[in-house]
């Protein structure tokens, strides 16, 4: 099977890490990944700087990546604003957020679930050159409220249905979720919407993501997310854990016989150099990062 692999090393990666990295090491990590054969690179995400001060740099990340040939690069927005700061900047795919948990949402997105819908919704009409796609946080479990009822997922992918997007992602936020939980919600919502594109956005909590992904690819899901070095988690979800390693992903999969078109050595190259960066980068100066 052919699996195409997003790295959000850039987004997920660095926004949950107590340091700066500069503009520069930025591009330097998308530049490596390019090399390493990775075609979908997460960028940056426009959200609140003074929330999320590593991601202050947003607009000018996204403006100063090479345009490379085949290369699509993505950045996050959680409401209106965030989308109209990303098309400013030059945003080609724009990835809308929001959570399946109400709890989640209020404490990620300062809002309500569909209040955070509707201002995406307005957003995305707005836009038709975009190339918008969605992801849905703490899809299957939440750190506040417990696992997720499959209908209320199937509800918030049918809202991003209904502004037009056909490729959604599922996101397990803190990576607990076990493997034949986080099955049976995405079937339960394709089932229903059988029509739409899906992908899969797991953290790491126990070792658990590569045998959720193996498993998922069985069934057809063949569109990850994963990070550099397995960096990651969410600062406003309690007990986040790093994202599925890219290196471990792309690995399995091959072992697996499934194609990504990656080069593993030029990878741990890229894994080396996001280390590197993040070991040596200045502190955020948050004494409490967001939390
Ligand atoms: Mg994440």
């Amino acid at each position: 099977m052919k699996v195409e692999i997003t790295d959000v090393f850039l987004r997920d990666g660095l926004q949950d890490e107590p340091v700066i990295v500069s503009t520069a090491h930025k591009l330097e990590i998308a530049e490596a990944l390019i090399g390493a054969g990775v075609k979908r690179i997460e960028a940056a995400s426009f959200v609140n700087p003074r929330r999320v001060p590593q991601m202050g740099d947003a607009a000018e990340v996204i403006g100063s990546l090479r345009a490379v040939p085949d290369v699509t690069y993505t950045c996050l927005a959680l409401n209106g604003k965030g989308v109209e700061r990303a098309v400013a900047a030059g945003a080609t795919d724009i990835s809308v957020v929001t959570s399946a948990s109400q709890a989640h949402s209020n404490a990620n997105a300062g809002q309500a679930i569909d209040d955070a819908l509707a201002s995406l919704a307005v957003a995305v009409s707005g836009y038709p050159e975009i190339r918008f796609f969605a992801g849905i946080s703490t899809a299957f479990t939440c750190p506040f409220e417990g696992n997720i009822d499959p209908d209320y997922l199937l509800r918030v992918v049918r809202a991003f249905k209904d502004m037009g997007i056909s490729d959604i992602g599922f996101a397990d936020t803190v990576g607990t979720t076990p493997t034949d939980q986080v099955l049976a919600s995405m079937q339960h919502v394709r089932e229903a919407e059988p029509d739409l594109t899906y992908y899969l956005h797991l953290h790491n909590a126990h070792g658990q993501a590569l045998a959720t992904a193996s498993a998922a690819v069985e069934t057809g899901v063949v569109r990850f997310d994963s990070a550099l070095g397995g960096f990651g988690g969410c600062p406003f979800a309690p007990g986040a854990h790093g994202n599925i390693a890219t290196e471990e992903l792309v690995r399995h999969l091959h072992e697996a016989g499934h194609q990504t078109g990656i080069d593993e050595d030029r990878l741990a190259e890229a894994v080396r150099l996001a280390r590197d960066v993040v070991t040596h980068s200045p502190a955020t100066g948050l004494l409490d990062p967001a939390r």
